[in-house]
């Protein structure tokens, strides 16, 4: 517990951004649960364990980590934001029955069209939806 919160003060300190005892708790509960929460569900969880936490500040603290680039912003759907930890190049899946989002693996150079020949690429965002195998029972 204690090495996580080591390691996740010199991330921020590494990234310029000031770290509070609060922005700390934020990224570490980001980066244990993988679920792609929204800030709600950041705040409800994290409220638990730090009773004087305000909305205004986890939003400010997730606004710090995407600035720095820790942390990438997930808008799918016109749903509310979602925060992803892993800011490398992955696809979701959105699962209409539970509501998981999946990471999986893409290949960047899969993506390439000639279509776009000539263009800039910024930002690759794959979004699936449908129904995952739990949901239709397939790993049991
Ligand atoms: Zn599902
Ligand atoms: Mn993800």
């Amino acid at each position: 517990m204690l090495d996580s919160y080591e390691k996740i003060r010199e991330q921020l300190m590494e990234h310029e951004v000031k770290p509070s005892y609060n922005r700390i708790k934020i990224l570490e509960y980001l980066m244990k649960n993988r679920d792609h929460p929204t800030a709600d569900d950041i705040y409800v969880e994290l409220k638990k364990e730090l009773p004087t936490l305000s909305k205004a500040t986890v939003y400010n603290s997730i606004n710090a980590f995407t600035h720095a680039g820790l942390v990438k912003v997930l808008n799918m759907e016109g749903n509310e934001s979602r925060y992803d930890p892993v800011t490398s190049t992955h696809g979701h899946f959105h699962c209409e029955q539970c509501g998981s989002y999946y990471d999986f693996k893409i290949s960047v150079e899969n993506l390439r069209s000639d279509d776009l020949a000539g263009f800039a690429i910024k930002e690759t965002d794959v979004y699936l939806r449908g129904i995952c195998k739990k949901c239709l029972g397939g790993s049991k």
